[in-house]
């Protein structure tokens, strides 16, 4: 699989003085982390397993795996400068700890703008100090207002593409949910629910979930190891995120936007032909919308659906996910097109998908272009390019989610299994092209400047 390096730039114009006088330290203690994360791969995929045993892995011995981590050690009384992140000699061979002396960095957020940062560098402080990952956890998942800095250790989010989980991750980014695309979804997702979810069992989605769209700096850990997240999880562990209470998953919109010119760009191009012109904005928007809806009041749980709660959680976030953008578009709030666009673009990230992966995702990304090919909503124009006719496209993510509803009131597990069997047409359509997808990249490295 041919990887592809991306550079990012980011401004950071618009972050006060003070703010952008201590990126540089935040940026360096992200990128400490990479020699932790690398000390754990062996920790995360023991000799023999490979990423998917590991995601098989579940209970009691995930617990083993993940008690054997150790974290991060601040040490406030260290001698090293502000400026220097350091990874102390004597324990860096075996990568454990690493030392961050971040005290001197307060000093220069002289704003008292700066609250928050500070409460959450204090937060951190304590929690790591005291080896209590979950203060540390609960800390990092504060707001930091314009700016989002986070060093945990933590599963992230499992990007289908990637198949990383990290031991230990650490982001810089900006907050950039003010886009006005994105605040619609956000804003909008309650009253969605109540009308997705006017069922018998009805109940309010977790009020607690947060949600945001950031553009990412810098990355350390999992994400510069072994490929980079779309999206994470955070807190990701169910114990961590009870006592938390709550979670919040943070959508990276540049590494999106990278990732769509790297890897979706080049097999839209492949489908529709090199003239198509298809917004990243709709890649971000499609992945919010996913991740809104696994959030939504009815869900396929492992309780009801057993094996396949997995991969019907998956489809029912896509479909859903869809769905909201299509209500936002009819009610006049997105252009009327976007949702056009955005199935157009869903379809090349479809073919992506199951190109790249096996696991649940590529099994929802299956069902749904085989959806999309037997309705010719994805249909053959005469010169041999092809296109999505969004009323067909429309029509069959209405009738998903019809039949997931119905799958969620009936709990009919035979009717989940039968609807992801329905696999081959998408198959056939990706076994087609397999010369052409295999000649494109399918990882993205991010190289950020800023
Ligand atoms: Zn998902």
């Amino acid at each position: 699989m041919a990887t592809k390096t991306v550079h990012i730039n980011v401004s950071t114009d618009h972050l006060d003085p003070a703010l952008r006088r201590v990126l540089p330290l935040l940026a360096a203690a992200v990128r400490a982390t990479d020699p932790l994360y690398q000390a754990h791969v062996p920790l995360m995929y023991p000799e023999g397993f490979t990423p998917k045993d590991i995601s098989h892995i579940t209970g009691a011995v995930r617990a083993q795996l993940l008690d054997r981590r150790k974290l991060l050690v601040w040490d406030p009384d260290s001698e090293f400068d502000a400026a220097e992140i350091v990874t102390h000699p004597q324990i860096a061979p075996h990568a454990q700890t690493i030392v961050i002396n971040l005290d001197k960095a307060l000093k220069l957020l002289d704003s008292p703008a700066h609250d928050d940062l500070i409460t959450l560098i204090h937060a951190m402080q304590a929690g790591l100090r005291d080896n209590q990952h979950i203060d540390a956890e609960v800390a990092t998942a504060r707001s930091l207002g314009s700016i989002e800095f986070s060093v945990y250790p933590a599963y992230t989010y499992t990007d289908e593409h990637f198949g990383a989980k990290a031991a230990y991750d650490a982001f810089l980014a900006v907050v950039i949910d003010s886009d006005p695309a994105v605040q619609a979804l956000l804003d909008d997702v309650e009253v969605y629910d109540q009308v997705v979810g006017e069922m018998a069992d009805y109940e309010p989605l977790q009020q607690e979930r947060r949600f945001r769209v950031v553009d990412q700096l810098t990355a350390g850990g999992a994400t510069s190891f072994d490929g980079f997240a779309i999206a994470y999880n955070f807190p990701d562990e169910a114990d961590v995120r009870e006592q938390a209470g709550g979670s919040k998953t943070v959508i990276i919109s540049n590494v999106l936007k990278g990732k769509f010119e790297a890897v979706t760009e080049p097999i839209a191009k492949m489908l529709y032909g090199d003239g198509v012109h298809l917004d990243p904005k709709g890649m971000v928007l499609r992945v919010l919308g996913h991740e809104l809806a696994h959030s939504l009041s009815f869900g396929i749980d492992d309780k009801r659906f057993a094996a396949d709660s997995n991969a019907g959680e998956e489809l029912k976030a896509e479909v859903f996910g869809m769905l909201h953008i299509l209500r936002l578009c009819e009610r006049g709030v997105y252009d009327k097109d976007l949702f056009g666009q955005t199935c157009k673009l869903h379809a090349a990230d479809l073919v992506r998908q199951i190109h790249a992966t096996s696991e649940a995702h590529g099994t929802a990304a299956l069902v749904q272009l085989s959806r999309l090919l037997d309705a010719g909503a994805l249909h053959q124009l005469p010169d041999q390019s092809w296109t999505v006719t969004e009323a067909l496209a429309r029509d069959v993510y209405q009738q998903l989610g019809d039949e997931l509803i119905a799958i969620h009131r009936t709990s009919d597990a035979d009717d989940l299994k039968k609807l992801l069997a329905e696999t081959q047409s998408a198959k056939q359509f990706v076994a087609r092209f397999k010369k052409e997808l295999d000649k494109l990249p399918t990882r993205v490295m991010f190289e950020f400047t800023f």
